[in-house]
């Protein structure tokens, strides 16, 4: 018998009322069932919210040393568990082992990094009239919302959490159903640090279900005063206008078509491997994915071949085997979205250049294994270049000057991540300044972010109202009061 996992409601663990649960299977072996979940209802996502506004002024009104004190705490508990964690991920995910470590590492490393900044994020003294005391202060929001999308399920979750609780929220979080179980394990170590720092109940609450129960509910609540979301465009769409319409202050985080330009000047292998990484890394299903080679005539051959070569070098496989070099999709329905991009791809006129075939046999059987594929031959507006298909897929196509490839970067609805290979600096900063994307990368995959500056897209992308992680990643959960003191 699969374990079954509670929701964690008001400093307590819990089952919902629906006497419900769901199994969590493993990706790369569905006859392993990692873990059984409360299926909850909009009454248990409203018990923790509640839970979480009575919690509220306490929290606020403690001080940050403390509130620090308690993720640096949390921090410790989940670099003891980090083999855990990792594996925990790996089975539910599918990631390969070190990208699932990496992962963890960066989840532990966010919550040290906003344990320190919640001691110097306050406010600031101005310069006011001579007999005035000018001043403005950052009040915490209230209640955080925050709703989770699986692909990096331990990341994600916690670099909403960390900011949400070292500027003084409270909050309840939605995982994903696809993936709960490493962010229950985080609640494992927030619960045992709450209890070392008495940190009050209420402060941060785990519902696990459906987004159309839990994650509508946590909407609907009016004492929820901010909502993030990471996910797909279609439901951050929905939930952006919801919570505008009732006041909320939201940001929402979605999916993009993210190009690499390979220039004239840059080494074709290097820009080979660097579309690679970011195409087939993750198993491509990175919001910051490479899904657009946008290749200078003069390199385009020899490009497509090393690509296909790097492709066919891809090794799919259980992320807990040392010689898998790209885990599986998340589930069926992900698969079969990748696949029927493939079959897109081809009635749209496209060149399937290497892969695009579901793996059978053996160790594949009962995995969702795919392999990486490459198109050629495209044109920008197909919809394998224009919509997001979140498996190991790259688009390759050509330009001639360096107007073209900017033009080509920017004609998508999405702008997240852009990329440019090139050793040609002054090339590189031109790139910089035209394209419309959040994040710019040089001679770099188009994914791996660092923690301690902001990320967000543009367009498409995202809701533009709030950048998350780094300093800025504090802001949207806080709200300033302006003193003016005779
Ligand atoms: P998804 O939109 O299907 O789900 C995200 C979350 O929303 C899940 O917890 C889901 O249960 C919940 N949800 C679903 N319907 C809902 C509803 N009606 N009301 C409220 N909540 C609801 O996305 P996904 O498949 O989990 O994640 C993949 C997507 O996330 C991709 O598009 C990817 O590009 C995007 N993503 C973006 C970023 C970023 O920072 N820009 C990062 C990672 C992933």
């Amino acid at each position: 018998m699969p374990e079954t996992y509670q929701n964690y409601i008001d400093g307590e663990w819990r089952d919902s009322e629906t006497g419900e649960t769901f199994d969590v299977k493993n990706p790369a072996d569905t006859s392993e069932v990692v873990g059984s979940f409360q299926r909850s209802s909009e009454a248990d996502t409203n018990g923790a919210i509640d839970a979480a506004a009575s919690a509220e002024d306490e929290w606020a009104d403690t001080p940050a040393a403390t509130r620090g004190e308690f993720l640096r705490e949390t921090a410790k508990r989940m670099d003891a568990r980090e083999e855990e964690l990792t594996e925990t991920l790996v089975r539910e995910e599918g990631k390969l082992r070190g990208e699932a470590n990496g992962e963890v590492n960066r989840a532990i490393d966010i919550f040290y990094y906003y344990a320190e900044r919640a001691l110097d994020y306050a406010g600031e003294r101005k310069k006011g009239a001579a007999d005035q005391n000018l001043y403005y202060v950052r009040e915490p929001m209230g209640v955080a919302g925050l709703i989770v999308p699986w692909n990096y399920p331990i990341a994600i979750p916690c670099w909403k959490m960390a900011p949400a609780l070292a500027t003084g929220n409270t909050l309840v979080i939605k995982p994903s159903k696809e993936a709960p179980n490493v962010l229950r394990a985080v609640f494992e170590c927030m619960d045992e640090a709450a209890d070392e720092v008495d940190v009050p109940d209420g402060v941060f609450n785990f519902v696990s279900g459906g987004g159309e129960e839990v994650g509508q509910a946590i909407l609907d609540h009016e004492e929820v005063d901010t909502v993030s979301f990471t996910g797909s465009r279609q439901v951050g769409e929905m939930i952006y206008e919801q919570a505008t319409e009732d006041h909320k202050r939201v940001q929402t985080e979605l999916g993009s078509k993210n190009p690499t330009v390979v220039s004239p000047s840059a080494d074709v292998q290097e820009a080979a491997e660097t579309v690679a990484s970011g195409a087939f890394g993750v198993t491509g299903q990175a919001c910051t994915a490479t899904e657009r080679a946008i290749v200078h005539d003069s390199q385009y051959e020899e490009f497509v071949e090393a690509l296909v070569e790097e492709a066919e070098s891809v090794e799919p496989g259980f992320g807990l085997d040392d010689d898998s070099t790209m885990g599986p999709h998340v589930s069926e329905s992900e698969l079969e979205s990748t696949l029927e991009y493939v079959e897109r791809g081809k009635e749209e006129g496209a060149t399937l250049e290497y892969g695009g075939e579901r793996l059978d046999g053996d160790e594949y059987d009962d995995g969702y294994f795919v392999q990486p594929t490459v198109f050629t031959d495209v044109d920008n507006d197909m919809d394998i270049m224009q919509e997001e298909v979140f498996g190991p897929f790259v688009g390759v196509t050509t330009y001639s000057d360096f107007e073209e490839a900017v033009e080509l970067v920017n004609d998508v609805e999405f702008g997240l991540s852009a990329g440019i290979v090139t050793d040609d600096h002054t090339e590189a900063n031109r790139f910089i300044d035209e394209v419309d994307f959040g994040v710019v990368k040089v001679n770099e995959a188009t994914t791996g972010l660092e923690l301690h500056v902001p990320f967000g897209g543009m367009n498409a992308s995202s809701s533009e109202t709030y950048r998350e992680q780094g300093e800025e990643g504090m802001d949207f959960f806080t709200i300033i009061k302006t003193v003016y003191e005779d």
